[in-house]
């Protein structure tokens, strides 16, 4: 067995499911996996810094001191969504037909073990010609709060490489989200008496059809080249306690995706805008929840072109490319630092009951950073 897959094993079976906000658990958080990273990253010589954004969500970062080139960021996040639903065992990191199941086997355990692999290989290699700095970081799944952490302590660097699963595409731009949570009040009353009450599910339901007018009319908007159109759509919707209860306060998530080069804000403000124009008279509050930025970084980059050159030479080609969901990257990017997305393993596994990622991939990943951390 290959030592990535050895490792990406390793790294599967110790759970580190995100706690979604919430003091992680048992069996949450980042710390025992970050434990076996510092404990396998000294063994290979090198110096680990490990930061806490909040208790139980530890970064790791480790360097790699190298010529005057330009220094790199290889990040990775170490922890995962809940293993709950999984069809398997979600900590067995078993193989089959070349593919290695669990959850973060491919979002993003396989990116970090190919990561880790490829500095260590790199690193008996001699010294590299700019600095590489990996960062393995907490609470992606959640907030980012772990790598805004590290970049608010002075993480910089002249390119970034986030592994998220790209099927080894070469990810330049990625929408961002705003999501807000949309409540309306009204009176609680017994139910053989509604009359006596305010239906808080009936004051929803015009604000629902409004919001579905809106996601529709995103249609007709101009397209991103690599990320297409901007979307909305209604996650979730709580409300009442009891049948026998007039419920008194219904609350949607809206989840709105955003053009990279849309501000969270204004797209609030456009939905805020819509509904008191299409309900008048309704009376309902709005907060935000989530403002993720999305990222739109020059093809010109030289972070692009050193990945795009280090995809050719091991694969033979290079696909650019975008996508829907957000990243770390586009905090990278904030701060400053053109970043691009690249990682073995397919999104459409990411996430799902039966997660698995195709080994040969992984092993592809570790061939491919390298090449981008010293090309050959
Ligand atoms: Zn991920």
């Amino acid at each position: 067995m290959s030592d990535v897959v050895a490792l990406l094993q390793q790294l599967v079976a110790i759970p580190s499911v995100s706690p979604m906000g919430n003091p992680p658990g048992r069996g949450e958080g980042e710390g025992e996996i970050a434990r076996a990273l510092v404990s396998r990253l000294r063994a290979a010589g090198f110096a680990c810094e490990v930061s806490e954004g909040a208790p139980g969500r530890p970064n790791v970062v480790a360097r790699l001191a190298g010529g005057d080139g330009p220094a790199t960021i290889f990040e990775a996040h170490m922890d995962t969504v809940s293993a709950a639903d999984m069809v398997r065992d979600p900590f067995a990191a078993s193989l089959e037909h070349g593919r290695l199941f669990g959850r973060g086997a491919c979002d993003d355990k396989a990116a970090l073990a190919a990561m880790v692999v490829a500095l260590e290989e790199t690193a008996r290699r001699g010294t590299p010609p700019g600095d590489i700095i990996l960062a393995a970081t907490a609470d992606e799944e959640y907030s980012g709060s772990g790598v805004q952490h590290l970049i608010d302590q002075g993480l910089r660097a002249d390119g970034a490489v986030v592994g998220e699963p790209t099927s080894l595409r070469l990810v330049v731009a990625h929408k961002g989200a705003v999501r807000l949570r949309i409540t309306t009040h009204g009176l609680a009353a017994h139910s053989s008496e509604p009359d006596k009450g305010e239906n808080a599910i009936y004051l929803m339901a015009p604000l629902i059809e409004a919001l579905r007018g809106y996601a529709e009319s995103l249609g007709s908007r101009q397209a991103h080249p690599l990320v297409g159109r901007p979307t909305c759509s209604i996650g979730t919707i709580h409300g009442g306690q009891a049948p026998n209860i007039v419920p008194s306060e219904c609350s949607i998530v809206v989840d709105r995706r955003l053009l990279p080069d849309e501000q969270p804000e204004a797209a609030e403000a456009e939905v805020r805008a819509w509904l008191t124009q299409h309900c008048p008279g309704v009376a309902w509050e709005m907060s935000v929840m989530l403002y993720g930025i999305g990222m739109d970084t020059p093809v010109e980059a030289p972070i692009v072109g050193k990945c795009a050159d280090a995809l050719d030479r091991v694969l033979g080609g290079h696909e650019i490319a975008g996508v829907q969901y957000g990243t770390d990257a586009s905090r990278l990017s904030r701060a400053g630092i053109p970043s691009v997305v690249l990682g073995p393993g397919d999104i459409a596994q990411a996430h799902t009951a039966d997660e698995w990622v195709e080994v040969a991939q992984v092993e592809q990943a570790v061939a491919v950073y390298r090449e981008i951390m010293w090309p050959s």
